[in-house]
């Protein structure tokens, strides 16, 4: 067996390094039933499909059962988002009628309707949203038994997993095998939900594997190396030795980052650095709490309407916030509702616009639909009783969008004081610094804002007029340019001069490499990727 080392696998995820066999699950397997039936078969088919249903839900309750003693709410919330699409009536409904009225067969009748919904999320660009398919592929695979394939259990062995792509629910199942010490997606995104769980749990793992998914064959014992991203197939003794030594210096590396959860982060030169986190989905907040945040930075609301593909009632608004702001002790800056550009989706009618980022876009959008936003504003105030709340305006490009958001605001109060519900009457309001207008009106909008918060990655996108999500000028886009560093200075001047509070906000907060020039430019608030936390502290301390 040849060595060979396959050197840009792909994209590096999560982890380090591990040694294992490859066990490879092939999803592209044609399913083996029959396409239709015949009339008199409709009871029987309807009936299979009953039974299908019922076995589904009862696999899923034994892996909650198996979860009763997991305190990892990230898997409870999965689990139950699978078990609503398995029990969806309009699901359910429409198999049925496919069986009864196209006699197709249980499986053809299946996998028709998945497709269907599959089709409507292959128009949508945002990929949170996009990633959600895969918990509609896993409940496909449980209702035509192909879940089986993804039984791990009878793995002894250090294994492998290489597979074209993976539902949260999968990762949940897979990593509850110690076996399992490495993941190889052939697709899959940084930001997708299994992503984060995979990132959360620290599994080492490669996506992105496209052109060399085909050379890891079944059973070959290979090196995977999620740092260098490289893979070695039948790996020599010097590989294998060499990789040991870095699972251990990985595990060293670990346990320094973490004994500076319950250090204060300060600059060598005794400046105090706020590093909160940036969350957009509900299962993040354990991992920020577990790497000490200091509340949280931002939170990207958007993420819960999306994910609900409807528009979330008061009530519904208040418990997710509630929930979240009642788990920190400090701030918790909630952003309203950043909705266009890339982040649409179904439950609102929008016009097609011909360039989205300019559009209809975030605090524009709200002020358009005052209904909604009325409504989030007042979920927001309700949740303020419980914890420490700021409200954050995304996409603010003129001053009248602040003083008109704050109307209504006091409108939302008064309507809560009628009905005698409590609320912090002293709420502070913030903008995110995102375009050019409002970096050349600071001084205007320092005097109707508490803070500021300051978005790279749409403040680099409209000073340098580099769409941040087109491959094609990504060399354009560059959050260290100088035109940026000029934007950022001239903000936090008035801000200093005026006592305003202002945070980095944008990916390039979570960069180790550049962080530096950012401390240096004299931001002392950070919120950052929940996984980069620590990382990011240790540069802080470290920092002159
Ligand atoms: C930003 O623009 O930097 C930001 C944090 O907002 P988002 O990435 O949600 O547009
Ligand atoms: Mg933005």
């Amino acid at each position: 067996m040849t060595r060979t080392l396959i050197k840009s696998a792909g994209q590096t995820l999560a982890g380090c390094c591990a040694i294992g066999k490859i066990h490879k699950i092939n999803q592209s397997q044609e399913f083996n039933a029959k396409k239709n039936i015949d009339k008199q078969e409709i009871e029987k088919e309807l009936k299979k499909f009953e039974d299908s249903i019922t076995k589904a839900n009862q696999d899923i309750d034994k892996t909650l059962l198996h979860l009763a003693d997991s305190d990892d709410e990230n898997f409870h919330k999965i689990i139950k988002v699978h078990k609503s699409i398995l029990n969806d009536p309009e699901i359910k409904k429409d198999i049925a009628q496919l069986i009864q009225t196209k006699l197709h067969s249980m499986e053809t009748a299946i996998n028709k309707k998945f497709l269907e919904i599959e089709e409507k999320f292959t128009s949508i660009k945002n990929p949170y949203l996009k990633e959600r398919i895969k918990d509609y592929k896993f409940v496909k695979d449980s209702l035509i038994s192909k879940s089986n394939l993804f039984d791990l259990k009878k793995i002894s062995e250090p294994t492998i997993l290489v597979i074209e792509e993976i539902s949260p629910g999968q990762v949940i199942n897979f990593h509850k095998n110690k076996n399992l010490v490495g993941i190889c997606l052939k697709h899959g995104s940084r930001t997708s939900h299994a992503s984060i769980i995979l990132k959360s749990l620290n599994l080492t793992s490669i996506i992105q594997l496209e052109k060399n998914y085909q050379f890891l064959e079944e059973g070959a014992q290979i090196v995977l190396n999620a740092i260098e991203n490289y893979i070695i197939l039948n790996p020599n003794k010097d590989d294998l030795q060499k990789c040991e030594k870095e699972i251990e210096a990985e595990k060293i590396k670990e346990a320094e980052l973490r004994k500076l959860i319950d250090k204060p982060s300060f600059t060598k030169s005794k400046k105090r650095i706020k590093i909160r986190a940036n969350i957009d989905f509900e299962e993040e907040v354990q991992v920020a709490q577990k790497n000490g945040a200091h509340g949280v930075g931002l939170l990207r609301t958007e993420m819960f309407y999306i994910e609900k593909n409807s528009l979330p009632s008061v009530k519904e608004q208040f418990q997710y916030y509630k929930k979240i702001v009642s788990q920190f002790q400090n701030s918790v800056i909630i952003r309203t509702l950043d909705f266009g550009g890339d982040k649409s989706f179904g439950a609102i009618d929008s016009v097609k616009e011909e360039n989205p980022n300019l559009g209809m876009r975030g605090i524009r959008f709200s002020l358009k639909n005052r209904e909604i936003f009325a409504t989030q504003l007042e979920a927001i105030l309700m949740a303020s009783a419980f914890g420490k709340i700021k409200i954050l305006l995304p996409m603010v490009s003129k001053v009248q969008e602040v003083t008109e958001s704050k109307k209504i605001l006091e409108s939302c109060k008064k309507k809560l004081d009628k009905e005698n519900l409590p609320y912090d009457k002293n709420i502070k309001i913030g903008i995110m610094i995102e375009i050019p207008s409002v970096v050349f009106l600071i001084e205007e909008f320092a005097e109707v804002c508490d803070f500021f918060s300051i978005g790279t990655n749409d403040l680099t996108q409209y000073t340098l007029a580099v769409d941040r999500n087109n491959q094609q000028v990504k060399e354009h886009y560059d959050e260290c340019d100088p035109a940026v560093f000029c934007a950022l200075k001239t903000v936090l001047k008035v801000a200093k001069q005026k006592n305003i509070p202002t945070s980095l906000c944008g990916e390039i907060a979570s960069n180790p490499e550049k962080i530096d020039k950012f401390l240096d430019l004299g931001v002392d608030e950070l919120s950052v990727n929940t996984s980069s936390i620590l990382t990011i502290k240790k540069k802080v301390i470290n920092h002159k």
